[in-house]
């Protein structure tokens, strides 16, 4: 396949990779390629030079002081396979599990992912239900940044040309006695697999003995220009203790508050009934008990 690229760098190091970008304006970062080529190849994007990640150690998952962290290079089957990411952050495991189908998930980085800034991408809700950050680098140092700032709109972030995203800080959860963590993934689309998302959510709620929900986050892919939390309906239930009129009335806020769009992939109208329909599922796994 011809690309419209004169040259690929491929650095060894992190800070060889971040002093590349520094010299050559326009370069751009290659981490699967699973998003870039295709939209190299389509004219979608361009870029004359292109920086190879596969050689700079970013791929891995690590526990720390505060939390999970991986890096931007880790693929979608290696988040999907990891222990901890499957018992402590069990929305991101099955998020992961459903990016495209298994050839892509061994190739699609979750820097990728994020770079590529699609409003469908479907690790995303599950990262903004984690209250997860991300670390990013250039030439000139490190900054962290919440996942909530990243977005600037369909394909666009508010990244620098000359940074990178190294890796995503996902927060240790500390549950206290007698509490419970429900946390979900639900991608909703015409096929299981190789589909990008109609709708897609994440929730994450941490539950009392006594049933009264202490902490909810909501979060819902492919409805609007970037990933949105869904925070009047957080507020909505949070500290209550779920009943079938507070189900009801969140099942109505939800679509107020998210607003779904109209695009190609479906009507505004399907998504609302989508986002409910997403939500009460999620709610009665937080009901169950
Ligand atoms: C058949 C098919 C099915 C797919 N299905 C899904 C799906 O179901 N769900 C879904 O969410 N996505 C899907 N995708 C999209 C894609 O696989 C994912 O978005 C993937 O995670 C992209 O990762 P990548 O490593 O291939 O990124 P690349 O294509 O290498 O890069 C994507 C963008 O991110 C930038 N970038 C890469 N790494 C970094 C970094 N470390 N720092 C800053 N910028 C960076 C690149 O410059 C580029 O703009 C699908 C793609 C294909 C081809």
């Amino acid at each position: 396949m011809d690309l419209p690229i004169n040259t690929v760098l491929r650095p060894a190091s992190l800070a060889e990779a971040l002093k590349l970008l520094a010299e050559r304006p326009g370069a751009r970062p290659i981490a699967g390629g699973t998003d870039l080529v295709v939209q190299l190849r389509d004219g979608r994007r361009h870029a004359d030079v292109l920086v190879d990640l596969a050689k700079v150690g970013l791929a891995g998952i690590r526990d720390s002081e505060r939390g999970l962290v991986i890096g931007a290079g880790t693929s979608m089957d290696a988040i999907a396979a990891h222990p901890g990411v499957r018992s402590r952050f069990p929305a991101l495991a099955a998020a992961a599990a459903r990016v495209g189908a298994w050839p892509i998930q061994c190739r699609a980085t979750l820097g990728g992912n994020l770079g590529n800034a699609s409003p469908a991408a479907d690790t995303v809700p599950a990262l903004l239900v984690a209250g997860a950050a991300v670390t990013i680098a250039s030439a000139r140092g490190q900054r962290q940044l919440p996942l909530e700032e990243l977005f600037a709109g369909p394909g666009r972030t508010h990244l620098k040309p000359n940074e990178l995203i190294v890796s995503v800080l996902l927060p240790s959860v500390r549950l206290g006695q007698g509490r419970r963590l429900v946390e979900r993934f639900v991608k909703v689309g015409p096929r299981q697999e190789q589909i990008i998302s109609v709708v897609c959510m994440a929730g994450r709620a941490i539950v009392a003995a006594d049933g009264r929900i202490e902490l909810v986050r909501l979060a819902f892919g492919s409805v609007a220009p970037t990933p949105v939390r869904a925070r009047a309906t957080e507020r909505l239930l949070e500290r209550k203790v779920l009943d079938g009129s507070l189900r009801h009335e969140a099942l109505a806020v939800v679509q107020e508050d998210v607003k779904p769009i109209d695009d190609v992939r479906a009507p505004a109208s399907y998504r609302r009934l989508a986002v409910a329909t997403l939500l009460d599922r999620f709610l009665a796994e937080v009901a169950r008990g």
